[in-house]
């Protein structure tokens, strides 16, 4: 195939994945903030535990954010924390967050970003190889140039999960290094798997200041769950939600899911001070700052829901639970795969579903199964979802827009 044809083909791949992969950036920064320039109301709050802060109901995930404008517009609208990560376009999310808040007062926002360490295995959850402190006080220090600031707010440790792995004598003294140098006011961690572990393990540890689990309507063993969380809050963590609509939509071409009720969902749970929800549109930002105005649920906003069927509806949310690793003879890390399959045809975000599948080796695996040996939680045809995905393997970075 000629060079251009191919690359007109592997277009056509994207867009197949995620219409809104190939939109240009549009959102200049006089026209983001005018869209929202009016005195935005009192934002409900609540206290980031021990850190004193009182942040709004609603934080910015900037991972979706393609126009420094728009950050500009949501801190203009109210928005106080915004969380970034180093691998969110390599970097390049970082620079973009800064740009947006560039000149303004430092005292008046809240930067975190997650800066994961080498070595750490996603299916262990624990360290391949001893963990290299200074390599990691680099990679930190180099989300605050990206940044352009002195120091960011909230360091977050990423991926956190096993106990081990969270209370690593490396990583703590490497974290509370950045934290005694200034880099940084807080040390976080977030999870998406072994979160109850993660959650009691960053309590017990005394380091850590903050906890960002994966916590949505979906959350299975919701009981021991929301246990976890109280076990942090009351060590004096302040508790931020992420994947918070759990995938957004419903399935990959099914309706969007009732993104009011599930947020609604999460902040009945008293112990989380915000969620922590990857915007990006205007009307977005709109409709989630309307919705912590009032946060009783409805009997239509609960029947959306549907929270006791839960488990005979697939939809898009991976549980991060793993027990499909031991299951395929291919080896798969296919938690990643899946969390690459929800970035890009629930949140659209084929960036991030395209750096999500970057690290994970592929060789074909699947062919040699007849049929898919993996029972998975969320009862998901694993074959056909990552048949479907890895086409992203394909299309060079180029091809997406940043
Ligand atoms: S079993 Fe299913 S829900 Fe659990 S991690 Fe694997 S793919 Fe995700
Ligand atoms: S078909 Fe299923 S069991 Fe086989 S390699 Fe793929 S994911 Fe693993």
């Amino acid at each position: 195939m000629k060079t251009d044809n191919r690359r007109g083909f592997l277009k056509k791949s994207i867009l197949g994945i995620s219409g809104f992969a190939m939109v240009p950036g549009i959102m200049k920064e006089n026209i983001a903030v005018k869209a929202l320039n009016k005195p935005s109301p009192e934002l409900p709050v609540r206290l980031l535990g021990k850190t004193g802060i009182k942040t709004p109901l609603l934080s910015m995930g900037t991972s979706d954010a393609t126009d420094s404008g728009f950050v500009r517009a949501a801190y203009e609208a109210g928005i106080k924390l915004f969380f970034s990560a180093t691998y969110y376009g390599e970097g390049k999310n970082e620079k973009l967050v800064g740009e947006g808040l560039k000149g303004l007062p430092r005292d008046s926002f809240i930067i975190g970003t997650a800066v994961p360490p080498d070595g750490l295995d996603m299916r262990s959850g624990k360290f391949t190889n001893s963990f290299d402190a200074e390599a990691y006080i680099k990679k930190a220090e180099g989300s605050l140039k990206r940044f352009g600031l002195d120091y960011v707010d909230i360091f977050l440790f990423p991926f956190a999960g096993k106990r081990e792995t969270v209370m690593n004598e490396g990583v703590m003294k490497a974290l509370t290094q950045l934290k005694k140098q200034g880099k940084t006011r807080f040390l976080g961690i977030a999870s998406h798997s072994d979160t109850e572990e993660a959650l009691k393990a960053a309590a017990d540890s005394g380091i850590y200041d903050i906890a960002m689990p994966a916590y949505n309507y979906k959350t299975t063993s919701r009981e021991s769950m929301d246990a976890s969380i109280a076990y942090a809050a009351k060590a004096g963590m302040g508790i931020v939600a992420m994947k918070s609509t759990a995938g957004a939509f419903r399935d990959k071409s099914g309706p969007p899911l009732n993104t009011n009720a599930a947020f609604k969902w999460i902040l009945q749970n008293k112990n989380v001070a915000s969620i922590v929800s990857g915007m990006s549109t205007l009307e977005q930002l709109q409709k989630n700052l309307t919705m912590i105005m009032n946060l009783k649920m409805t009997d239509q906003e609960l029947k959306d829901l549907n929270l006791t069927g839960q488990l005979s509806e697939t939809g898009l949310y991976c549980h991060q639970c793993k027990q499909c690793l031991p299951q395929c003879p291919g080896n798969l890390d296919i938690p990643t795969i899946m969390r690459s399959y929800m970035y890009a045809y629930g949140y659209k975000n084929i960036r991030q579903a395209w750096y999500t599948l970057a690290d994970v080796q592929f060789s074909k695996q699947c062919e040699n199964c007849n049929t898919c040996k993996v029972k998975c939680l969320a009862g998901f045809d694993i074959k056909k979802k990552i048949n479907d995905i890895s086409r992203l393997k394909n299309v060079p970075l180029d091809l997406i827009q940043i």
